[in-house]
């Protein structure tokens, strides 16, 4: 059955997945929380910036799941996997070794959210509070998988940093979705040295709208790919006080897992 556009379920119920491991989130609100990561494949743009260029395109292919939490001792596998792999996937990771939370990332984890409404109930009965990590644009799969969300870490793309035309309305709507029904939701926005102060501004300001009050988390660019500069110290001082002018609620995260030469 096809969905809204950007989704792309396997009609067989299964998923597209192409790591699932153990790690440290190195970013926003659940920073330095020992997190179950399950990278669905297949993103619905390219940002500039892109660190994980091999789960963007939407097909089968290997992927790898790690057996012993940080061991990286992979066993190498084909996706789309079926729903109850995946579960004994992320129950084998969370048995050897207590986790905050299981992390939804990719790509774009909400194409394929026909699979992951199969697979929430089981890992939410299972005792596992799920993360999801958005580009915040599709609110079709967000419906379909906020029941069983406990935070919701939304992305608002910046063209001026990924050069992806996002139209900040989509953002609007998605930020409404999910603050409406009462899950747990922030936002992160990249920060890059060409970030358009205006589209900054207005970004901003779209979320101080937002009836929630979800705290945005400024992220300073890890130079990626086609990025090749960081905003200067300066910069994101100077960027940080642009949104505290107008939204109370603002702090300055780096990628602090490439700091410490995580995954
Ligand atoms: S939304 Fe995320 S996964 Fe998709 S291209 Fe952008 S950074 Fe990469």
């Amino acid at each position: 059955m096809s969905g809204a556009p950007g989704e792309s379920d396997d009609p067989s119920g299964r998923l597209l997945v192409t790591e699932v491991f153990s790690a440290i989130q190195g970013e926003a609100a659940l920073v330095g929380q020992r997190q179950v990561f399950l990278r669905l494949t297949g993103c619905n743009i390219r940002c500039a910036y892109c660190d994980q260029p091999e789960a963007l395109e939407r097909r089968p292919g290997p992927c790898r799941i790690e057996h012993t939490p940080g061991r990286r001792d992979w066993e190498h596998r084909q996706s789309p996997l079926p729903i109850d792999d995946v579960v004994e996937a992320v129950d084998r990771l969370w048995r050897a070794l207590p986790h905050h939370s299981v992390s939804l990332t990719g790509g774009e984890p909400l194409m394929q959210s026909r699979g992951l409404a199969q697979l929430l109930p089981v890992l939410v009965a299972r005792g596992h509070r799920i993360m999801a990590e958005t580009n915040g644009m599709l609110t079709g799969g967000l419906a379909r998988t906020l029941p069983w969300l406990t935070y919701v870490s939304m992305d608002i793309k910046l063209d001026s940093v990924d050069g992806e035309h996002v139209d900040l309305a989509t953002h609007r709507r998605f930020l409404a979705a999910a603050c409406d029904a009462g899950t747990t939701t922030w936002v992160k926005i990249v920060v890059g040295a060409a970030v358009d102060p205006g589209e900054f501004d207005a970004a901003i300001s779209m979320v101080g709208d937002c009836s929630g009050h979800p705290e945005v988390f400024l992220q300073p660019v890890t130079p990626f790919a086609a990025v090749t500069e960081a905003p200067t110290p300066d910069q994101v001082l100077e960027l940080q006080a642009r949104a505290l002018r107008r939204y109370p609620s603002v702090r300055v995260i780096p990628q602090t897992h490439k700091a410490i030469g995580q995954l």
